[in-house]
């Protein structure tokens, strides 16, 4: 017979008969939230599993009552005391009373809260004679990894106590566990924190919250961030730049390391103070002062942004031209708390700016450059003079545009293999000693010759490294031949200076000589009785002074005329009569000296300008030395031809005629001939230079033709031309001054009897 408990009872129960599930009451269907179809009929072990109890107790073998945690259909724990009866032999009855106050919500609300955020895993265990996970929301969450993901751990079921479990529960004290790293057996790394923390209630029972969020990402990003950091260090500490953060104080707060200097030295936003008392001064690339406010650290500290700022920076002790830029930093609330300032050396850059610029100058330039790299000269650039002047310098290379030369060794085209090192050695050697260096060098080629001056100037970077070799190479063989010219000019001067003293001292030993005669006479009363022997002793005395005076009166005039200070008095003339005059002067005296002297003319009058004493010095003195080199019976020639536009004199004698090279050099102011021809002719060389001299005065020509041994042709050519307001010259003066001309010019062939 069954027996129905009421079911108006209060108490929740479950009745079995049979070991099957017979009834339930309204009140355990509350109490479970399991409807009355879904536990009819289920039996006992499948009722200890349904409500979860099977890791508490089996309901099969509940002698009389036991207290502990059945599980709801929504997992909900119950804390209850379940007491069994039975009522015959196959009927049994279970009656479940839920512990009074014992709802976890009302101990555990904050474990609850922790718990809805989902944002990390939160447990509650009880904890007596076996651990009991009593609620969780795992189930609530998708990021769980190893090795959370591994625990098994459904409600109401034991945990599978790991170690730190243990340790809390045999200390009684929590464990707290911050970026904990598991390594799952793939290899990867999980970190977790997590605390596992026990609790005690009044009731003595035990409980455990175990709290555990996955860190994972967070570590695995720190990690990044300080793999980036060590990176963009790394990075930092590798730039060129000078890289530095500073606070709103501008202080310094990081800066990088700048092998070689340390530009930021003049950066600091130092006080106006500092920046007197170091003699610090801040110029902008057009040379102005920059204040303190306007430094870039300043400005950036009042939240300007600046983007390469050129700062020209020098104290006592050194320069820099340096770009700025910076950025400020902000906090949240947009109050500058720092900046970022990066400064870049330009010293080089300028250069280099300064460097292309000059090469821009000096690419057309009529002067040879070239800049050159260090120590190791080779070309950086060369200017299109400098690659022609190389080309014509290195004819066998194949030159063909200046970009060959680029990179190359400068020695290569400036040395002879041979000389290379020894050139480059000497130059090197004077850049040390000196800071520029001279190097003059004579270049041939088979078409040319040239010297070359080169100015090697070094180019100094802001270390005071040299950093380029600037060469610019002046073309001095004008110079070079000018000076070559002014030596020989001073060995001729020389030269004439030892013939003056020797022409000089020829009469002067002769009229000594005379005179020491003379006073012999006189001492011993001889006078009278020597009267033919004093008078050509006087001859030649006055003959003498005659040779003198036409060689003073030679050099002197000739000065003149080359410093422009001689001056013509011109007449208008008939050239034809004063020709024929002055060589009707002297027929007698070639006479004398057996020689036959003619005038011819093809014309009897012609009226030109003409100076006539200094034609007759030009006539007299060819005359003169045509007599001279003239042996007896020889003829001398004097011809006058009209050619309408000049006049053309010619002294035409049959001598011993001149030598083809000293022909060349006849009418040169200082001949170059060998001496012995000049010597061999007995003359002191100044009668022809000063004979052109005053033809040419007359805006005249002179040339001469000669074959040696036959005679020699003198042909002066004058223009046919008046003057306007020609000088009065009394005829009588000319007479008489013609009279001293013969006597000086030809003073050195008179002969003496
Ligand atoms: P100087 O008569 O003082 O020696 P010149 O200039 O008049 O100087 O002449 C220079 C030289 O030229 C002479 O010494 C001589 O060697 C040569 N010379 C000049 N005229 C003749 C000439 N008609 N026949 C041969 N040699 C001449």
């Amino acid at each position: 017979m069954k027996s129905r408990v009421k079911k108006y009872n209060s108490t929740p129960f479950i009745q079995f008969e049979n070991n099957q599930v017979f009834e339930v009451n309204n009140e355990f269907i509350d109490l479970t939230g399991y409807s009355r179809d879904e536990v009819i009929g289920l039996s006992i072990d499948e009722i200890d599993i349904l409500l979860k109890i099977d890791f508490q107790i089996h309901l099969v073998e509940l002698v009389d009552k036991y207290t502990c945690y059945l599980f709801r259909k929504d997992d909900e724990p119950r804390f209850v005391t379940i007491s069994h009866k039975n009522l015959d032999y196959n009927n049994s009855i279970y009656f479940i009373h839920e512990v009074p106050s014992s709802r976890i919500e009302k101990y555990f609300s904050y474990v609850l809260t922790l718990m809805s955020t989902n944002e990390r895993l939160v447990e509650l265990y009880s904890y007596q004679d076996q651990i009991i996970l009593l609620k969780s929301n795992r189930k609530n969450l998708t990021f769980l990894h190893y090795p959370i993901s591994n625990f098994d751990s459904n409600i109401g079921r034991s945990h599978i106590i790991s170690e730190y479990f243990i340790q809390v529960i045999e200390k009684g004290t929590p464990f707290f566990a911050q970026e904990m790293e598991f390594t799952s057996p793939t290899g990867e790394s999980f970190y977790w924190d997590f605390s596992i923390v026990p609790l005690h209630k009044e009731n003595n029972l035990d409980y455990i919250v175990f709290e555990a969020s996955d860190v994972t990402e967070k570590v695995r990003n720190r990690q990044h961030i300080m793999d980036q950091n060590n990176h963009l260090e790394i990075i930092l500490e590798h730039i060129s730049d000078q890289i530095v953060y500073i606070d709103n104080n501008g202080n310094f707060r990081y800066m990088n390391t700048v092998s070689g200097k340390n530009p930021l030295y003049y950066f600091l936003p130092m006080t106006e103070d500092k920046i007197v008392n170091e003699g610090s001064k801040f110029f902008d690339i057009d040379g102005n002062l920059i204040s303190y406010e306007n430094m870039p650290t300043q400005r950036v500290l009042r939240g300007e942004i600046v983007s390469s700022q050129r700062i020209f920076a020098i104290n006592n002790h050194i320069s820099y031209y340096v770009e700025v830029s910076g950025n400020p930093i902000y906090d949240r609330i947009g109050t500058v708390v720092g900046g970022v300032m990066i400064y870049k050396d330009l010293s080089n850059m300028i250069m280099v700016e300064e460097f292309s610029s000059l090469e821009k100058i000096t690419k057309n330039l009529e002067l040879n450059y070239a800049s050159l790299t260090y120590p190791d000269f080779k070309i950086a650039y060369i200017n299109d003079k400098g690659y022609n002047t190389m080309k014509m310098f290195n004819l066998d290379m194949e030159l063909n545009n200046i970009s060959y030369f680029l990179g190359k060794d400068f020695f290569d085209f400036y040395s002879l293999e041979s000389d290379k090192e020894k050139t480059k050695m000497e130059i090197i050697d004077s850049l040390n000693k000196n800071s520029t260096c001279y190097h003059s060098k004579r270049f041939v080629t088979k078409d040319c010759e040239k010297y070359l001056k080169t100015i090697f100037q070094p180019v100094y970077g802001s270390n005071s490294e040299i950093i380029r070799i600037i060469a610019i190479a002046l073309d001095i063989t004008e110079e070079e031949k000018e000076k070559e010219l002014l030596t020989q000019n001073l060995k001729m001067q020389e030269d004439m200076l030892i013939n003056t003293s020797h022409e000089l001292k020829t009469p002067l030993n002769v009229i000594y000589s005379s005179v020491q005669l003379l006073d012999f006479f006189l001492e011993n009363n001889l006078l009278l009785d020597n009267i033919s022997r004093f008078k050509q002793i006087n001859n030649t005395i006055k003959q003498n002074c005659y040779r003198l005076t036409k060689l003073i009166n030679n050099i002197i005039d000739y000065s003149r005329i080359e410093s422009g200070d001689f001056k013509l008095n011109l007449i208008n003339d008939n050239i034809v009569k004063v020709l024929k005059e002055i060589v009707e002067s002297i027929e007698e005296y070639a006479f004398t000296k057996g020689l036959k002297i003619n005038f011819v003319s093809n014309i009897d009058k012609k009226v030109i300008a003409f100076d006539p004493f200094m034609l007759e010095r030009i006539i007299l003195n060819l005359i003169s030395n045509s007599i001279k080199f003239t042996s007896k019976g020889g003829k001398i020639d004097i011809t006058l031809i009209d050619n309408d536009n000049y006049i053309e004199i010619s002294v035409i004698d049959t001598g011993i005629g001149i030598d083809e090279n000293y022909l060349e050099v006849i009418f040169d102011k200082f001949r170059q001939v060998d001496s012995s021809l000049t010597r061999s002719a007995e003359g002191f060389g100044i009668g022809l230079p000063l004979v052109k001299s005053l033809v040419e005065l007359h805006k005249g020509k002179i040339t001469v033709e000669s074959t040696l041994g036959k005679g020699s042709t003198f042909k002066v050519e004058l223009p046919s031309v008046t003057v306007e307001n020609p000088i009065d010259t009394h005829p009588s003066i000319v007479a008489t001054k013609r009279v001293d001309n013969i006597n000086y010019e030809f003073s050195d062939i008179y002969d003496i009897s």
